[in-house]
């Protein structure tokens, strides 16, 4: 073992981060947050470290290299990950373990640790919660810091941080117009899973409500980026003959979404699209994707049940769902449609028959192209309205399955459902709700199974 200094030998300006993403490379390099973190710090040479690779991809750092460490987690899931590649490594994976110099600071942000901050600490040495803009100087000062000591003082005192010995704390969100996410070029040339295009931000939060939904209740007000600096990154990418890759909740309410549509159609440039609402679908939008060769509109439905979509406040009436299919029918788009098992006060059995009825009215609607069904157990999120209801049972979820592939097999049509790991779901919910014993005894396990 040997002490963890934050003295700089060469007395360079910042220490060298490391950013770890606990998941395979492609997807790390596909994710914004990552990118946020080397546009934001490339002064400091970051290196980057994923649950695939022992040592970082740029300067080789290993996870016990660096005297800082930085951990994005999305999923509950990305948390195991890590837990894992702290093993490898032989770093002890509670923070109480590990003695005071002699390891890494670890650092941890993302949504996952936003949702349960506290059982966290049991892990990190600080958990930041919010958004990375309103954080940026302060990290840039961390990595300009000569000491722990300084750098502990420096973190009990922000006021978006927790820490062991700090138990409270507040999310810092960037004001809207305050942020722009976008490719990184270091991380761009390293490809990504949108075909290599270029990759923006163009959200945040969300203009639904959706009761189940932690982007909406964390994130707050719906806020955009300002439009001059997307409208310039986008021309710049058509100049390059870069395909764009857009990425937010609610595309179709940003107020330049159809200039960039058009912009990029009048190019012929290819674009790929997170998703769609159905109350964002019209004749034009569609006309503009078919042009820059979009091949499969995703809309998340949820329930087939138009009073179960009331109650989460998605109130998309049948007839909306279907004239938005004859149009993605029309266009000669795939879609994928998505879907939720085991929402509150339903019944899985009925959710499941449903989802097969809209599809059969859809088709004697003549809406059905090419559709692909991808469902997921509701999984309850801290912070949402739905966050005091549970995970379904697995034998629910396995009725909803038998269901709903029954009740397909009776439509004229085949059709593919992709049915989301029960597993994970089950681990996202324990994650999401853990106290620090229940988190000391998931870490057990990860530690047991995996070695
Ligand atoms: S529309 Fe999607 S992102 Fe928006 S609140 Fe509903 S589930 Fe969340």
């Amino acid at each position: 073992l040997k002490k963890y200094s934050l003295k700089r030998k060469d007395r360079t300006l910042f220490l060298q981060p490391l950013f770890v993403y606990p998941e395979k490379l492609p997807l790390a390099l596909t994710t914004l947050s990552v990118h946020w973190f080397f546009n934001a710090f490339e002064d400091a040479l970051p290196d980057l470290l994923t649950s695939d690779n022992e040592k970082g991809v740029f300067s080789g750092k290993y996870l016990n290299d660096s005297p800082v460490v930085f951990v994005s987690l999305s999923y509950g899931a990305n948390l195991i990950n890590f837990v894992n590649m702290m093993k490898n490594r032989g770093i002890p994976v509670l923070k109480k373990e590990r003695d005071s110099g002699m390891y890494p600071v670890f650092i941890c942000g993302g949504i996952a640790a936003m949702l349960n901050p506290h059982a966290f600490t049991e892990i990190f040495d600080a958990v930041f919660v919010g958004e990375g803009e309103c954080m940026e100087n302060d990290i840039k000062k961390i990595l300009s810091m000569e000491t722990r000591e300084d750098l502990f003082s420096f973190m009990d005192n922000l006021s978006y941080c927790y820490t062991k010995n700090k138990k409270s704390a507040e999310i810092v969100r960037a004001d809207n117009g305050g942020f722009f996410v976008h490719s990184n070029p270091k991380l761009h040339s390293m490809g990504n899973n949108f075909d290599n295009r270029l990759m923006m931000e163009l959200n945040r939060s969300c203009t639904s409500r959706c009761k189940f939904c932690a982007a909406a209740y964390t994130y707050k007000t719906f806020r955009i980026p300002q439009r001059e600096k997307v409208i310039d990154y986008v021309k710049a990418a058509l100049k390059n003959n870069s395909g764009i890759a857009l990425m937010g909740t609610s595309l179709g309410s940003v107020s330049y979404f159809d200039e960039i549509l058009e912009l990029a159609a009048y190019k012929n440039s290819s674009i790929s699209l997170s998703s769609l609402k159905i109350k964002e679908i019209n004749e034009n939008r569609l006309k503009l994707l078919k042009k820059c060769g979009v091949k499969t509109v995703t809309v998340a439905i949820e329930s087939a049940n138009y009073s179960t979509r009331k109650e989460i406040l998605k109130d998309i009436p049948d007839s909306r769902i279907i004239d938005a299919m004859k149009l993605i029918k029309k266009y000669d788009f795939k879609s994928k449609l998505y879907f939720m098992a085991g929402l509150p006060f339903t019944d899985p059995e009925t959710e499941a028959k449903s989802v097969a009825k809209l599809i059969s009215l859809i088709d004697e609607n003549n809406g059905l192209g090419e559709v692909v069904l991808s469902v997921a157990p509701f999984v309850p999120k801290n912070m949402t309205p739905f966050s005091s209801f549970k995970l379904m049972k697995k034998k629910e979820y396995k009725k909803y399955m038998q269901t709903l592939r029954k009740s397909l097999q009776s439509l004229r049509r085949n059709i593919k459902v992709d049915f989301f790991s029960y597993k994970d779901s089950e681990l996202d919910q324990l994650l999401g709700f853990a106290d620090g014993e229940v988190l000391q005894k998931i870490i057990r396990e990860a530690h047991d199974s995996s070695g």
